[in-house]
């Protein structure tokens, strides 16, 4: 993810150029999201073992060999958890060179054309030595698969429910039109060009997901009607304290929905490190599995199903 890198560098330049925190936590206007039973049963246990299983392909920095493989690989597991699943080629420009970046793209189809798009990024950052990219980016593509378990059975459901794991997140330099986000950028492009990008009711970025030490940052370019609905889902689920809402703009791949008027929100943890403020695991060979916990993603999970669960209701007229 990218946002740290923002948050450092151009916090303070955001706030002389008067971006003015969000007014207030839209939590108390909240409305608990759903019955207190659980919607599906999300296991962070199992969403553990898959970022395990998925950290065992090896660095995956985009154009690289090792891209594609993760790339087949979570094809492949999406397919093996029933779920309809393509890769989607293309190129495009990075500081380096033109790449070839591949989104992985997953469809349950709903009884509706409506969609809810759950997202995360797996591509590792480059250039670091020993990177391994247990949080960054394991936990949000292991956690996005669990969900996908989840959610297969019982479909159809009231929507369609899509799950795209984008590559070439990670910027090598710096973030800019070529340089991050090259995945969501391509894939909100190719859906508004093909009609469905209307269809998207909400789309949920998890982004960082893992940290044993959860903190949910919500940024402030998120969909308020989404805040809500994470902080009311968050409330049933008794996990209200490991959400925040973020006064700033974070850079992320919700941005390209976003900004075409998709309501869209990212879970994400800013901090990653040994103690607060010093972010010492993010990007570096420290980022590793014994840095989340089952429980994190348990949070986060049942957090986002019941989001899910919730705009699945509402769709159904319930
Ligand atoms: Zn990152």
């Amino acid at each position: 993810m990218s946002c740290k890198w923002t948050i450092r560098a151009l916090a303070a330049a955001w706030v002389l150029a008067g971006c003015a925190p969000a007014p207030e936590s839209p939590a108390a206007a909240g409305t608990p999201a759903g019955a207190a039973q659980a919607p599906v049963e999300v296991s962070g246990e199992r969403a553990l073992e898959e970022v395990r299983a998925f950290l065992e392909v090896g660095p995956r920095d985009a154009g690289t060999p090792g891209a594609e493989r993760a790339a087949t690989y979570l094809r492949d597991r999406l397919r093996a958890l029933g779920v309809e699943a393509e890769i989607q080629e293309f190129r495009d420009r990075a500081p380096s060179g033109e790449l070839t970046f591949r989104n992985v793209l997953g469809r349950m189809p709903g009884r509706t054309d409506r969609i809810v798009l759950l997202a995360s990024h797996y591509d590792t950052k480059v250039g670091i030595p020993g990177f391994v990219g247990a949080n960054d980016s394991g936990s949000s593509t292991g956690l996005l698969l669990e969900l996908a378990r989840a959610f297969a059975v019982g479909a159809p459901h009231a929507l369609e429910i899509r799950f795209a794991i984008f590559d070439g997140e990670e910027s090598q330099v710096e973030y800019g039109p070529n340089d991050g986000f090259h995945g969501s950028r391509h894939l909100a492009r190719t859906m508004a060009a093909d009609g469905s990008l209307s269809n998207v009711v909400a789309m949920i970025l998890l982004d960082m997901v893992g940290d044993r030490d959860l903190t949910i940052t919500i940024p402030r370019n998120s969909t308020p009607e989404l805040v809500a609905l994470a902080f009311a889902a968050a409330r049933t689920e008794g996990v209200r304290k490991h959400f925040q809402l973020y006064p700033y703009n974070v850079g992320d791949d919700h941005v390209a929905f976003f900004e075409r008027g998709v309501p869209a929100i990212d879970l994400i943890d800013f901090e990653f490190g040994s103690a607060p403020g010093k972010n010492d695991y993010w990007h570096t060979a420290a980022d590793t599995l014994d840095k989340l916990s089952a429980e994190s993603l348990d949070v986060v999970g049942r957090v986002a199903a019941r989001m899910v669960a919730e705009l699945l209701a509402r769709a159904a007229g319930k």
